[in-house]
């Protein structure tokens, strides 16, 4: 009997024994393509010796040192590379040990401040529905899920949610791409205006949605419009790049195709590609220096921030990216799962709408393609569909859809950036076995 713990109490679970290049092993010997890199995280698959090996130099060095009283060479060094590559003026990093106490920091330090600024009224944060940023009660309070807050709402702080980005199911057949954008991002002027002008302290999204809607990017303009009203009423723009950056939509940060710097960028998954837990909260000169002048001091902390061997994998992860220029592979391999997923789905009678960025695609299936009605959701596609999967030796993501019916049971893919072609080909043919299977015996 396992006394692991999983999500799924009742599950019982292959055991992962070894990682080879884009594949994970079980204890049978049998092969899985990591198609979704777990959650968008093993971005260099599982076998890759110069983050191993800087793994082992960096225990056998160092193992830890609490930065209560040190900083060390592997966070110091990974800080500065990040900086450097970073958009805007992010100017300091904050190293943490995964997405959510990344999102967790960016809500606190956007509130401090705040208060370091004089402005103590500013306490609301205003993010979007069906988003997810975190599983803590902060970056749960700040998500937009329904089904995951349901049960802890009591618990969770009020934040206001205002429609996401999302084309397929929210232009109007009249609307341009342009025109639907910048009515989407009204949105939050109307909810600044609607709370207050002085009284909100951060807006928060992601810039391509990852799990909650299935690598949705935004439309043109979008992020340029929500950029300009929150400079207006000093609202602080926290992105959560934890699941879309570095690297995975073709840019290192998903923010640069959008022309857009963040005050407060919020990365993890790919930053440690699975290899050690480490997130990070990057923040502009500005924030940085308003509290350094203030206090001095941010109020929050964990025994683990910064820590030397996950920082030395970080370290390893981003050389390896840059100088290999797997962003560039990313981009290329992207076109190369674009064109082979629209051609082999595109004209399928439950494939509503596939869309992506880089080596980020999600397809959402509907029950029927003109009126995009999703399916009925006690049919667990979405589940049964990564069951189906596994049994073909594909790891993906499906998510079922909301149960007001706006968004459909979708499946989403983030392969490995050294994915090759035959990989990917051989990847969406377990895929379609799957769909065939479970999405097209159920209409
Ligand atoms: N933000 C986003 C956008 C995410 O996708 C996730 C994880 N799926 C998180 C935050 C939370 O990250 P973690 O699971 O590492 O706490």
């Amino acid at each position: 009997m396992s006394h692991v713990f999983p999500r799924h109490c009742h599950s019982t679970q292959p055991v992962a024994v070894g990682g080879d290049g884009c594949f994970l092993i079980d204890a049978d010997g049998k092969r899985y393509f990591d198609g979704s890199g777990g959650a968008a995280v093993s971005c260099l698959g599982h076998s890759n010796t110069r983050v191993t090996e800087a793994i082992k130099t960096q225990v056998d060095q160092l193992a830890f040192a609490h930065t209560g009283f040190f900083t060390s060479e592997p966070a110091e060094e990974l800080a500065d590379l990040l900086i450097k590559h970073a958009p805007g003026d992010l100017d300091r990093v904050y190293f943490v040990s995964g997405g959510s106490e990344a999102v967790e920091s960016a809500i606190k330090l956007a509130r401090q401040y705040h208060l370091e600024n004089g402005e103590p009224q500013r306490r609301h944060l205003i993010a979007r529905r069906q988003s997810y940023h975190g599983n803590t009660l902060g970056a749960l309070a700040a998500g937009g899920n329904a089904w995951r807050r349901a049960q802890f709402s009591p618990l969770l702080t009020e934040v206001s949610h205002i429609a996401p980005c999302y084309e397929y199911a929210e232009r109007a057949e009249d609307e341009t791409l342009f025109d639907y954008g910048q009515r989407a991002a009204q949105e939050l002027e109307d909810e600044i205006l609607r709370l207050g002008a002085d009284s909100v302290m951060a807006f928060i999204a992601e810039p391509v949605v990852g799990a909650t809607l299935g690598a949705v990017p935004p439309v043109e303009g979008y992020y340029q419009r929500i950029r300009e009203i929150c400079d207006t009423y000093g609202v602080l723009l926290i992105l959560d790049e934890v699941m879309c950056g570095m690297g995975r939509t073709g840019h290192l940060f998903a923010c640069d195709a959008e022309g857009v710097a963040p005050d407060i960028l919020c990365i993890a998954k790919g930053l440690g590609a699975g290899y050690q837990p480490i997130g990070a909260m990057l923040c502009t000169g500005e924030i940085y220096g308003r509290i350094a002048d203030g206090t001095g001091f941010f109020q929050h902390g964990h025994t683990y921030l910064g820590h030397p061997v996950a920082a030395a994998a970080g370290l390893a992860v981003v050389r390896e990216i840059l100088e290999n220029d797997l962003v560039a592979q990313v981009r290329a391999r992207g076109v190369y799962l674009e064109t082979q997923l629209r051609r082999r789905f595109a004209q399928h009678p439950h494939v509503g709408n596939i869309r992506g960025r880089g080596l980020f695609w999600g397809m959402e299936f509907v029950a029927d393609r003109d009126s995009k009605r999703p399916f009925d959701p006690g049919l667990g596609i979405a589940g049964r569909l990564k069951k189906a999967a596994f049994a073909n030796g594909l790891i993906c993501y499906p998510m079922p859809g909301t149960r007001d019916g706006r968004h459909g049971d979708h499946v989403m893919l983030a392969p490995p950036f050294i994915s090759s072609e035959a990989e990917l080909d051989g990847a969406l043919d377990s895929l379609e076995h799957a769909i065939v299977d479970v999405v097209d015996s159920a209409a």
